[in-house]
């Protein structure tokens, strides 16, 4: 899109305010709105902001930062129209005052590792699935963990009251320029998922986060809370964020597609599946960034736990899902949505790569269901665990200089910052698990 392509839809639809969007190193959206006198200012990129009210990016001695929008990134936000008046909302990426990029941006970080896959020859495509739930709000409007409904996977209106909600989310979205592929109830009570189409890693870095947001913001209009907390309810399935992933060469075509192969995956997709594997333990933090992402990763509730691939088992943490040709993909099941998409498709990328620079070979795939196998059964083909708190998981990150050069350090050290001090922060805690545990026993 053009400057004066979107002057032109600032006109067309009475667009009064215009909302600059970043996002910080946890992944959180933020935004400062600019009325329509504004416009012409902010799209050159003269916006400036205070940078060390953003936690994790700078000091309060070098906070002047420039906000530098994505012209690719307009588009006027339906649910906000009002007596005619638009508001539209643009992305950016954060400038220092020098006007060169901050390294503590997670796009212009993101941006940095997909343009040195670029030099290798490849595009990388992802399509995520963030699964989320609906949660009825109390008489005061705060979120509860009441469920909406009672419905299960795949179910239809009347059980699953989330309809509605779900196609107003789908219609906004689909106004804002998204592709809908499906949506669908998913196994737990009030848990839904929406899935949109593909695209490269920046534009769906940009969509997850958009996505999220629009989820909430319309659920908030049906009375609903949505959350994309991994796992807000003990004992059914949390919210997973697979992410499918594929190199494409610079002709457009599927680097991972090979007709002559038993699998139909070419020698690409091998290594780049070997180099998943290899660094999936470091990946995790990133991935699965809260305390409670690791109540989710437990057996029995479709999420994966241990490191391994394979073309049909849903208990792998890597899944090849069966379409070929331009879809050809790995599914990587592990990341949950609470993750920082530009932060978690940096690491992924990366940690494939590896593996395909070093033209590495993946171990067998285990086609069995892993739960039911012994510790002795997963030492013999090498099925490594992955880390069972945030704790072991950022210390796998912090040992690893694949993840310092892939974050770079600003964000490698101000992210290790925040999870060590959420993990101190909870492991002090007392919770209602020990009370319930132990207040009578002892
Ligand atoms: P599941 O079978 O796990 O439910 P979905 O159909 O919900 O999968 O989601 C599949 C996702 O994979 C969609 O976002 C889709 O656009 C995406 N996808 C399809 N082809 C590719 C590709 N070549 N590279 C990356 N993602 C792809
Ligand atoms: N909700 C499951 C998870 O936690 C995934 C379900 C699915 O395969 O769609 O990952
Ligand atoms: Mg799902
Ligand atoms: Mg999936």
């Amino acid at each position: 899109m053009t400057r004066e392509e979107i002057m032109k839809i600032v006109e067309e639809e009475n667009i009064q305010y215009f909302r600059l969007q970043f996002v910080d190193i946890l992944g959180h959206m933020k935004n400062v709105a600019v009325p329509k006198s504004q416009i012409g200012k902010a799209l050159d990129g003269q916006m400036m902001f205070d940078g060390s009210s953003i936690d994790g990016f700078v000091r309060i001695n070098e906070s002047d930062m420039y906000l530098k929008p994505d012209y690719n990134t307009f588009c006027v936000l339906p649910w906000r129209n009002k007596n005619g008046r638009g508001v539209a909302r643009i992305i950016c990426d954060v400038h220092k005052a020098d006007e060169t990029p901050f390294e503590g941006c997670p796009r212009v970080n993101l941006k940095r590792v997909l343009a040195e896959a670029k030099e290798l020859g490849y595009t990388m495509n992802v399509g995520t699935e963030a699964e989320f739930f609906l949660f009825e709000q109390d008489e005061k409007g705060r979120a509860t963990t009441i469920t909406n409904d009672v419905a299960n996977y795949f179910s239809l209106d009347p059980e699953d009251s989330g309809n509605d909600c779900r196609r107003e989310i789908i219609e906004t979205l689909e106004k804002m320029g998204f592709e809908i592929e499906a949506s669908h109830h998913e196994v737990a009570e009030g848990q839904h998922e929406i899935s949109f189409k593909y695209a490269d890693a920046l534009a769906t870095a940009d969509n997850t986060v958009t996505f999220k947001w629009v989820v909430k913001s319309i659920a908030r209009q049906y009375g609903l809370h949505a959350t994309f907390m991994p796992k807000p309810i003990f004992g059914v399935n949390g919210s997973g964020m697979h992410t499918n992933q594929s190199l494409f060469n610079i002709d457009g075509t599927n680097a991972f597609f090979d007709e002559s192969d038993p699998l139909q995956l070419s020698p690409v997709a091998y290594s780049y599946i070997a180099g998943s594997l290899k660094h999936a333990l470091v990946c995790t933090a990133v991935n699965n960034p809260l305390v409670n992402s690791y109540k989710r990763l437990v057996p029995g509730y479709e999420a994966p736990v241990y490191a391994a691939w394979s073309a049909s088992n849903r208990s792998a943490l890597v899944r090849i899902p069966a379409s070929r040709g331009l879809s050809t993909r790995t599914e990587m099941r592990s990341p949950d949505p609470s993750c920082n998409p530009y932060l978690a498709l940096a690491m992924q990328l990366n940690a494939g790569l590896d593996g395909v620079r070093n033209n590495a070979t993946p171990p067998a795939a285990v086609d069995q269901d892993i739960f039911s196998m012994s510790n002795a059964e997963m030492d013999e083909v090498g099925i490594k665990v992955l880390p069972g708190s945030l704790k072991e998981a950022v210390d796998e990150l912090k040992g690893s200089p694949l993840a310092k050069e892939t974050l770079g350090a600003h964000i490698f050290e101000k992210f290790i910052e925040a999870k060590e001090k959420e993990w101190e922060s909870y492991r002090i805690a007392v919770t209602n698990w020990e009370i319930e545990e132990y207040l009578n026993v002892y």
